[in-house]
C-alpha cells in the first residue's frame, strides 16, 4: 500500500468515518505497515491531528484483515476526557453502514454498583461491603437448601431476587434515570442484608442466559445503566462480557500493572492483542506507579503470623478441618512442612534487617536523644533509605542474601509465602465460608519482597518512612521502639521500568503509542525500551508476563488444587531466551504531525528573560529583580489577551505567587482565580467557574491537572502562558536514585532523561490547551531564558521538534507587549 494512497482505495477506508486527511492518511498507512511487521510505531502529534482515530481505524483495520494474527485492540489511557474520546471515536466508527466493532471500557467497582452510584454504600466501602453482602447472600441460598425450603441452590437466588422485587412502597431503585427491578434500599431477610443484583446473576449463570450483551453497551456508564435495569450486577457483567469485544478500553493497570493483569486483563496481553497505549509520553511514569509497593511494618508483621499458622495447622494445632485441608493442599505443591518453618525464619532475618535500619537511621536523624526526640511533639515524617540514593550498590539485605548465597532460600520463602496466602485463601472460603477482603498480609510481603529480589538495585530504590503518629506510645514493644512516636512503612520504588516497559510490550502482537509529546524521539525510546525492542535485546520476562502465566492457571470454581499457585514460576525471570536476537527484533515506525491549522492563528513566542528556578526565585523577597520582571510579563499576556488566560507555573506555591501579582496589579481588569492542591471535582468546578462568564485568568501548577488532558475548545482559551521549566524536585532521596539509575543506565545522561525531557513534555502538554481547532486563535507564550538559548548547558529548547522549535519566536521582554498587541489586530 502506498503512503498516499487515497483514502477511498484503501482497505481501511471504510471504517475512517470522515473524510480523511492527507496527513491522516499517511499515519494510518503508516502504522499498517509498521503493525503488519508485529512492530511499534510512535505516533506525535498535536491536539485535532485525530491521532485516536487513526489508532483506531489503522488498528481495527488489521483485526478485520483475516491475514494477520490480530484479533483484538486493547486502549489504555491515563485520561478520563481522552476515554471518553475513543469510545465516541469508536462509536462514529460503528454509526456507519456495514461496519461494526464490539468495543467496551473497563471501569471500576466503585463505578459500576448500582448501590454505590444511589449512595447506600460508600466509595471506598465497595469492596469490603461487596464482598460481604455477596457472601450473606451465598449463606441465605446455602441455608434455604439446607431447611429443605427449596430444593436447589439456583432456586433459592431466584428467590432472592423476587423478595426484592416485591412491590416496593417507596418506587424502585433508580441508576441514572432507569428504573431497577429492585426494591430503593438494600434487602434483607431477617437483619442479613443481601445483593439481588447478584443473586440475578447467580440465576442467569445457572440458566446461562444474561440479559445484557456486547451489541448493547461500549461505555462504562452503559454498562452501568443498562445491567442495573435488567437487574443484573453491572460489574460480573463487564467482566463476563469484556472477552467478547474487538475493542477494550481502560487504563495503564490493565497492561502494565502486575496485579489488575493477575486479576482480570491477564487474556489480553497477548501476541494477538494491537495495544493502543495513548498519552504515552507518560508511560514511563504510569508503570513507574504500577510497579512501586509499599507495605507497613504491622502488616509485615501479620505476614509472619499468616506464615505461622499455616505451619502450626501443618504440625497439628489449630481447627482440625483446617489442618487437614490444609495439609492436603500442601501434599500436592512440590513443597514440604520443613520448608514453612525455613521460610519464618528466613522472614523474620529480613524484618530484624529492617528493623535495625530504622534504629540506626532514628540514630543518624537525632544522635543519642532519639529515643526522647521520637516522643516530642514536633515530629515530622523521616526517610531512612535501605540503600544509597547516589551509589549503584545493592542494599544491606540483598548483600546479605547474596554473601551466604541465600538466593535459593530467598526464592523458597518467596514460594511459601505464595502458597500460604493460597491456602489462607482456600481455607477461609471452604471452612469459614467467608470471601477473603483482598490478599492476606503475607500476599503484600510477598510483592514486596519479589520486587525487592528480582529487581536489581539501580531499578528499584528500597526505603522505609516514617510517619507520625497522631498520639505518642509510652510503652512500644522493644523490638519495634520507634512506635512510641512513628508508624513505619517499607517501601520500594521502581526507579527506573525501562526493561520492564520493553519486556510487557514484547508480549503484544504490536502496539501504538501515541501522544501530542513524545519528542525527541530517540530518546523516548530509550527510556521506554523501545530501542531494546528493535535491537533484540529485551529481557525475556516481566513481572506483568509472570503475573499473565499465573493467571492462566487459576480459574475460580475448580477444584482447591487446581487455585495453588505455579510455584515454579516464583522467582527471577531467566536471564537469556531461547529466542536469538535475530528472532527478538521488532520493527519500529514513527510518524510526526505539526500542528495542522494556520499559522496566522496563533501567536508561539519564548521570551529572554532570566531562568526561573527554585534557587534564583526563593525567597521571593531577596529575589525582587527576577519577580519584577516575571510579573510584568505575566500582567503584558493577561492584559493584551482578549479571552481567558491560563497562567503555568512551577508549583502551586508559585501559582499562588502570580494570582497575588496580577491581583494587586490596577491595570488587570480580569478576574484571576488560582487552583490549587483538590479533589478532581473540586478541580472540575474551577474549571468550569474559569470558562464560564467574561474573560478571567486561571493560574495553576505544571505538575497539576489542568494542564494535561482538558480540553479548552472553541473560545474557551485564548492564551497560556508558562513561566519556567517545570523540573520536579531533585532532592529527595527517591529523585536522586532515579538519576543515580538513569546515570548508569544511560551514560551519565541521568538528569536530562529523567528529568530536563520529562518537564519539557509537561510544558508542551500545557501550551497544547490552546488551538484545538481549524477557527481557534490565541497566543503560547513562553518565559525563560532556557526555552530561548541554544549554546547553554542548561537550555531546552533542543528538545523541541524542529517544527515547534521554528515557531517559538525569541523576543525580549520590551517587545512582548508590542508583539502581542500586533497579533491581536491582525486576527
Ligand atoms: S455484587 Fe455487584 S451490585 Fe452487588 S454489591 Fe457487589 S458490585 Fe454492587
Amino acid at each position: 500500500m502506498s503512503e498516499h494512497q487515497p483514502s477511498e482505495k484503501a482497505e481501511w477506508a471504510d471504517i475512517f468515518p470522515f473524510d480523511p486527511y492527507p496527513n491522516q492518511v499517511k499515519g494510518i498507512n503508516s502504522i499498517i505497515n509498521t503493525l503488519e511487521s508485529g512492530g511499534f510505531h510512535l505516533l506525535e502529534g498535536p491536539c485535532g491531528t485525530g491521532k485516536t482515530l487513526i489508532g483506531l481505524t489503522s488498528a481495527l483495520s488489521l483485526v478485520r484483515d483475516p491475514k494477520t494474527k490480530f484479533e483484538r485492540i486493547l486502549v489504555i489511557t491515563s485520561k478520563k476526557q481522552q476515554l471518553s474520546a475513543f469510545e465516541s471515536d469508536l462509536k462514529a466508527i460503528n454509526n456507519q453502514d456495514d461496519v461494526y466493532f464490539p468495543g467496551l471500557t473497563l471501569i471500576g467497582k466503585s463505578e459500576l454498583c448500582p448501590y454505590v452510584q444511589t449512595g447506600h454504600i460508600g466509595e471506598q466501602e465497595i469492596y469490603h461491603e461487596c464482598i460481604s453482602l455477596r457472601d450473606n447472600t451465598q449463606e441465605l441460598m446455602e441455608e434455604a437448601v439446607k431447611k429443605d425450603r427449596t430444593a436447589r441452590e439456583a432456586n433459592a437466588a431466584f428467590g432472592l431476587q423476587a423478595r426484592a422485587e416485591q412491590a416496593p412502597k417507596h418506587g424502585r431503585l433508580t441508576v441514572n434515570g432507569k428504573e431497577t427491578p429492585y426494591m430503593p434500599e438494600i434487602p434483607s431477610v431477617g437483619d442479613t442484608e443481601y445483593c439481588p443484583f447478584y443473586a440475578s446473576h447467580i440465576t442467569n449463570a445457572v440458566q446461562e442466559e444474561y440479559p445484557l450483551s456486547i451489541h448493547r453497551v461500549t461505555t462504562g456508564e452503559e454498562t452501568l445503566t443498562e445491567g442495573s435495569a435488567c437487574g443484573t450486577c453491572p460489574h460480573i457483567e463487564m467482566r463476563r462480557l469484556y472477552p467478547e469485544a474487538t475493542v477494550t478500553m481502560g487504563n495503564y493497570k490493565h497492561a502494565f500493572g502486575p496485579r489488575t493483569v493477575s486479576a482480570l486483563t491477564a487474556p489480553l496481553v497477548d501476541k494477538e492483542t494491537i495495544l493502543i497505549c495513548d498519552e504515552a509520553h507518560g508511560l514511563v511514569s504510569e508503570v513507574r506507579d504500577q510497579l512501586s509497593y509499599g507495605l507497613t511494618y504491622s502488616k509485615l508483621n501479620h505476614g509472619v503470623g499468616n506464615l505461622k499458622e499455616v505451619y502450626g495447622w501443618l504440625t497439628g494445632d489449630g481447627h482440625q478441618a483446617k489442618q487437614r485441608l490444609a495439609s492436603s493442599l500442601i501434599a500436592d505443591s512440590p513443597l514440604e512442612t520443613s520448608d514453612f518453618a525455613t521460610s519464618i525464619k528466613f522472614l523474620e532475618k529480613l524484618r530484624s534487617f529492617i528493623s535495625q535500619a530504622i534504629v540506626d537511621g532514628l540514630k543518624d536523624e537525632h544522635g543519642a536523644s532519639w529515643r526522647a526526640d521520637i516522643q516530642s511533639s514536633r515530629r515530622s515524617e523521616i526517610s531512612i533509605p535501605m540503600q544509597s540514593p547516589t551509589k549503584p550498590e545493592p542494599d544491606p539485605v540483598s548483600k546479605w542474601a547474596e554473601k551466604n548465597d541465600y538466593g535459593n532460600i530467598w526464592k523458597l520463602f518467596l514460594q511459601v509465602a505464595k502458597l500460604t496466602d493460597s491456602v489462607k485463601d482456600i481455607v477461609s472460603r471452604k471452612i469459614d465460608g467467608k470471601s477473603p477482603d483482598g490478599s492476606f498480609p503475607i500476599g503484600a510481603v510477598y510483592e514486596l519482597f519479589e520486587r525487592w529480589w528480582v529487581g536489581s538495585h539501580s531499578e528499584y530504590f528500597r526505603r522505609v518512612t516514617l510517619s507520625p503518629r497522631q498520639r505518642v506510645h509510652a510503652n512500644p514493644n522493644d523490638s519495634m521502639p520507634w512506635r512510641a512516636g512513628y508508624l513505619a512503612k517499607i517501601q520500594i520504588n521502581n526507579s527506573i521500568p525501562q526493561n520492564e516497559i520493553a519486556a510487557t510490550l514484547d508480549a503484544f502482537g504490536g502496539a501504538i503509542l501515541m501522544s501530542a509529546t513524545l519528542s525527541p524521539l530517540d530518546i523516548y525510546s530509550e527510556v521506554t525500551g523501545v530501542t531494546k525492542l528493535k535491537n533484540g535485546t529485551q529481557p525475556p520476562g516481566s513481572l506483568v508476563t509472570k503475573a499473565k502465566s499465573e493467571s492462566e492457571r487459576q480459574h475460580e470454581d475448580k477444584d482447591p488444587r487446581d487455585q495453588l499457585p505455579d510455584l515454579s514460576a516464583v522467582g527471577k525471570v531467566g536471564s537469556s531466551s531461547d529466542k536469538s536476537m535475530q528472532e527478538k527484533r521488532r520493527t519500529v515506525g514513527h510518524s510526526e504531525f505539526e500542528l495542522g491549522f494556520p499559522k496566522e492563528h496563533r501567536l508561539s513566542v519564548a521570551v529572554d528573560v532570566p531562568k526561573f528556578t527554585y534557587s534564583n526565585r526563593w525567597p521571593p523577597e531577596e529575589n525582587l529583580g527576577l519577580r519584577n520582571t516575571y510579573s510584568t510579563a505575566l500582567s503584558t499576556v493577561v492584559r493584551t489577551t482578549p479571552g481567558n488566560v491560563l497562567v503555568c507555573m512551577p508549583s502551586y506555591d508559585e501559582a499562588a505567587w502570580a494570582s497575588d501579582v496580577l491581583n494587586e496589579d490596577s491595570n488587570v481588569q480580569k478576574e484571576i482565580l488560582t487552583d490549587s492542591p483538590s479533589s478532581d471535582a473540586e478541580t472540575q468546578c474551577l474549571k468550569e467557574e474559569f470558562i464560564d462568564g467574561p474573560p478571567k485568568v486561571l493560574t495553576t501548577s505544571l505538575r497539576g491537572t489542568l494542564t494535561e488532558g482538558v480540553d479548552y475548545d472553541g473560545d474557551k482559551l485564548r492564551g497560556v502562558v508558562i513561566c519556567g521549566v517545570p523540573i520536579t524536585t531533585t532532592g529527595t532521596p527517591l529523585a536522586k536514585a532515579i538519576e543515580t539509575a538513569y546515570n548508569h543506565r544511560f551514560d551519565g545522561k541521568g538528569f536530562e532523561y529523567a528529568f530536563t525531557v520529562p518537564a519539557v513534555r509537561k510544558a508542551r502538554q500545557a501550551i497544547g490547551r490552546v488551538i484545538r481547532g481549524q477557527d481557534e486563535v490565541g497566543v503560547r507564550v513562553l518565559i525563560d531564558q532556557r526555552y530561548v538559548q541554544t549554546d547553554s548547558y542548561t537550555s531546552v529548547r533542543e528538545y523541541f521538534p524542529e517544527h515547534a522549535r521554528e515557531e517559538f519566536i525569541p523576543i525580549g521582554i520590551d517587545d512582548l507587549g508590542y508583539e502581542l498587541q500586533t497579533f491581536w489586530k491582525s486576527v
